[in-house]
């Protein structure tokens, strides 16, 4: 049987994207971004990229990169795993998306060294043993179901150090979380232009789903008579309905879901953006995407956000929950320096450093799994 050798300058990669909603379509979260990054961080190393994703995705930015291709695969696609309590058992719904994608990657495998997972579900932890060549498995959220971190938990036992994360805080919810890898996030700070003169406005980027709790930033901003430009996907329509019958006066305005591009030039001329997790958020790509633009974070001191935003440097960070800390944060945004949010996402998020450090793990992965099958 042919194994090629783990050569870190041609590797053959199979990036297997969330299941949720088509890449572009916002309806994945910041996963969809957090694959383009790495594609685009590993294909600039040499790298050959084959993106599996459901019907319908676009790469936007990504079509010029000649060693990026994308296969679309179609079926029902996956419901998503936020609002489901601990005893939620796996669900997979008739001809579903994330089963044709995974029956495409069985037939193709043998044409790449090895997979890459980006689905928060079930089926891709199972089938990895099931898989000849090894799945690296990046994941995107913390500890949901106690299905999915069984799941976890055996994939890692049987394939030590595959599980990659993107924060300590994300890890911890995991009682496995210290033998996860830590990864963090990187981005193409290119795509994001410096602002240092902004509107008197502030902006809310993200799913619109209740776990992101945009609820409070309203009840902030109505407060203090503040703009407040809301960006991203809705995800939960009867949750977006209730917050407007709660504030029909609240000086908010709704710009829809955009391009990384078109995000960057408006998130560029805020004096701050919010953010109000209300869950143990495992990163928040979003609060990179700001402070590259110079634009000051006020965020809830929970999850990623926390562990990302420099508190009195890149932002505030305010008690959980507390929407009075919000409207005294939001007035104080002023007193942050723009050029030390940007200068700060240049030396701790590039997509250099990004592409360096998957790509040491990926290496691992090879290396135990060329031992184990030896
Ligand atoms: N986003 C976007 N356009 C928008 C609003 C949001 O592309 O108008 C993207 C944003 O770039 C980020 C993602 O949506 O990558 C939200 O990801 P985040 O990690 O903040 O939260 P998640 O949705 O994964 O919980």
């Amino acid at each position: 049987m042919f194994f090629p050798s783990p050569n870190p300058s041609t590797l053959r990669l199979l990036l297997m994207s969330t299941p949720v909603g088509p890449l572009g379509s916002g309806l994945g979260g910041g996963v969809e971004l957090t694959l383009k990054n790495i594609a685009q961080a590993l294909s600039q190393r040499g790298h050959q990229i084959q993106i599996v994703a459901p019907q319908g995705s676009i790469l936007n930015d990504l079509s010029d990169l000649p060693l990026i291709e994308l296969i679309e695969i179609d079926g029902t696609l996956q419901p998503t795993a936020q609002n489901h309590d601990r005893q939620t058992p796996a669900l997979i719904p008739e001809h579903a998306v994330l089963g044709e994608m995974w029956n495409y990657a069985r037939h193709v495998q043998t044409e790449f060294d090895m997979l890459i997972n980006f689905a928060y579900d079930w089926l891709p932890f199972y089938l990895s043993s099931w898989f000849e060549r090894p799945v690296a498995h990046l994941v995107s959220m913390g500890s949901l179901t106690d299905v999915m971190d069984g799941a976890i938990a055996k994939t890692l036992d049987a394939f030590p150090g595959t599980i990659g994360v993107h924060s300590r805080v994300q890890a911890e919810t995991f009682a496995f979380g210290d033998r996860c890898r830590c990864l963090g996030n990187g981005f193409d700070l290119s795509q994001y232009q410096f602002q240092s003169n902004p509107d008197p406005i502030v902006a809310w980027v993200g799913r619109i789903a209740p776990e992101k709790g945009l609820e409070d930033a309203v009840a902030a901003v109505k407060q203090l008579d503040t703009p407040l430009h809301i960006f991203g996907a809705i995800s939960d329509a009867a949750y977006w309905q209730d917050i407007q019958d709660r504030y029909p006066d609240a000086p908010i305005h709704y710009r829809g879901f955009l391009s990384t591009d078109e995000l960057q030039a408006e998130l560029g001329r805020c004096r701050g953006m919010i953010m109000t997790p209300k869950w143990v958020e495992a990163f928040g790509n979003v609060a990179i995407e700001a402070i590259a633009c110079g634009v000051p974070v006020v965020a809830y001191g929970r999850g990623g956000p926390a562990e990302i935003v420099e508190h009195g440097v890149t932002g505030w960070l305010v008690e959980p929950d507390s929407v009075s800390g919000l409207a005294e944060a939001i007035a104080r945004l002023d007193e942050i320096d723009r050029h030390a949010c940007r200068h700060h996402a240049e030396q701790h998020y590039s997509l250099e450093a990004m592409g360096e450090r998957v790509e040491a793990w990926l290496n691992d992965i090879l290396t135990q799994h060329q031992l184990r099958i030896r």
